[in-house]
């Protein structure tokens, strides 16, 4: 097996990823809240699990990835009495979206992605534990909150020292989701009902109401994973007080180190700043395709910054992502050619090689610390000097698939053929024409005909998509 090495944000070192039992490789990730589609920045933190985890199966390691739904907290009750629809069918279409999405990113399906709602009584057992063993304390209002003083561990991940701990609480003491406590860093374990809440609540011993959404990975994955379990992920905004939240919870109920390795994933940026709805540049995978781009292509710029480092994203790096995969497409095509291959392997049967050849120096950058763009350089560079022409076709076999083992550990399909003659050729002439049409119409702002012509090409098979210096054709897979 080879060796992976990844960051550990708890010792702040490098560390080994071997798994505790000798085994299976057992990790928990932080899944998606489900009330609205998940944005691009979501999306970083789950492609970087993703592709971690395929390192891990490359290398010859056994994996359980457990990624949970957060389908109960204020957001999610919020959003689903403005639409006018019970919590389930409103989380359930979410859910199913978020699901697609993670399909068209070449995401791993995770083995278990367990739900906050059906885990209610795991949840309860929890709070039981932690009420008779002095953590935890009940308010007038039906509440129970965890006192984080009884956990002298608390901040340990973050360094959040004691004073920043008091002005963090007091930043979060006016939110909605905040009720009576003793300290001010005390959070909520269970959430008496109120009001607002609708139908949402559920029996307890203290009473009608609902897990705080802390709980609900603490308690999925002590079911899924056991008291101690070896990684536990998220972005960085997860770290405090949500992950501190975690680590206190199950650390007081099991009396064992909860997970033995923490990987965090630095945050996505758009124009170099926080993407937000005001500024116009929230952008959703649907979003992305709109304007042309593939899921493919936003793995691609994914996968060429470094998780420890902020990405900066913008509509011009997915241009170039573009430009990138179809050399990397060139390369396969001629070599499947070479070797009459019908199809690329299977992920499975790409995983299991043993060696990637003259791509074993990028397989290499993903075993240390998960590093996607020095992989990516190095397999350029491995390209660069092959010549396919050249190889004995036994050769080229072996170097075809040593190549897919590389792209099964980094998830990347690449474009198929056709796509590769985006440069023009073989755009029949009607569709040419009716895409210089659109052109001028934008030159023009002339944005409605634009528009009209955009969807005449798409009924047509056809997607356009601008640069500042043009247009790109390219047929609907
Ligand atoms: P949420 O659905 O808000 O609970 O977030 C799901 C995951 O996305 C969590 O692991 C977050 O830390 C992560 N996340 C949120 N925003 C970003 C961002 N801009 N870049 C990378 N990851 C993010
Ligand atoms: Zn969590």
């Amino acid at each position: 097996m080879a060796t992976v090495t990844l960051f550990d944000s708890m010792t702040r070192e490098m560390r080994e990823v071997t798994p505790l039992d000798g085994q299976c490789y057992r990790f928990y990730c932080c899944g998606p809240t489900v009330y609205g589609p998940a944005h691009i920045g979501n999306f970083r933190t789950f492609v970087v699990q993703d592709t971690f985890r395929r390192v891990l199966e490359c290398a010859g390691l056994a994996t359980k990835h457990v990624r949970n739904v957060t389908d109960v907290d204020d957001k999610t009750i919020r959003e689903s009495q403005a639409a006018g629809q019970s919590l389930k069918a409103f989380t359930e279409h979410w859910k199913n979206k978020f699901s697609e999405d993670c399909g068209e990113l070449n995401l791993l399906e995770p083995h278990v992605e367990p739900g906050a709602v059906d885990h209610i009584d795991h949840q309860i057992r929890m709070i039981e534990s932690l009420v008779e063993k002095g953590h935890a304390y009940q308010t007038d209002d039906g509440s129970v909150y965890f006192r984080v003083g009884s956990f002298p561990g608390y901040g340990r991940l973050s360094r959040v020292a004691d004073r920043e701990l008091r002005l963090g609480a007091a930043q979060t003491a006016n939110d909605s989701d905040e009720y009576e406590k003793d300290a001010l860093a005390d959070f909520a374990l269970w959430k008496g009902r109120k009001p607002e809440d609708g139908d949402n609540y559920w029996p307890s011993p203290w009473g009608e109401g609902r897990p705080g959404w802390h709980l609900e990975c603490s308690a999925m994955s002590l079911e899924y994973l056991g008291e101690s379990f070896d990684m536990h992920s998220g972005g960085v905004d997860l770290m405090f007080p949500h992950h501190e939240n975690e680590i206190a919870q199950s650390e007081c109920c099991s009396g064992k180190t909860f997970a033995n390795h923490w990987f965090h994933i630095t945050h996505l940026l758009v124009d170099r700043g926080k993407m937000s709805k005001s500024l116009g540049n929230f952008y959703t995978l649907a979003d992305l395709k709109e304007k042309g781009y593939t899921a493919a292509e936003l793995r691609y710029v994914y996968l060429s910054g470094h998780y420890r480092h902020p990405l900066n994203f913008t509509l011009d790096s997915l241009q170039a992502s573009r430009q990138a995969m179809n050399r990397l497409a060139k390369f396969a095509h001629a070599l499947a050619d070479r070797v009459e291959a019908e199809a690329p392997p299977s992920y499975e049967s790409a995983c299991r090689m043993k060696d990637a050849g003259p791509f074993q120096p990028a397989f290499e950058s993903l075993c240390k610390d998960l590093n996607t763009p020095e992989a990516l350089g190095k397999i350029f560079t491995a390209i660069k000097e092959i010549e396919v022409s050249a190889l004995d076709e036994e050769v080229a076999r072996q170097v075809y698939r040593q190549f897919h083992k590389v792209l099964a550990a980094l998830g990347l399909n690449l474009p198929p053929r056709e796509e590769e003659a985006a440069d023009g050729a073989g755009i029949p002439a009607e569709i040419q024409a009716l895409a210089e049409e659109r052109w001028t119409a934008r030159q023009n702002k002339d944005w409605a005909a634009s528009d009209g012509l955009r969807d005449q090409l798409a009924d047509a098979g056809w997607l356009v998509r601008d640069g500042k210096e043009g247009y790109t054709l390219t047929p609907k897979s």
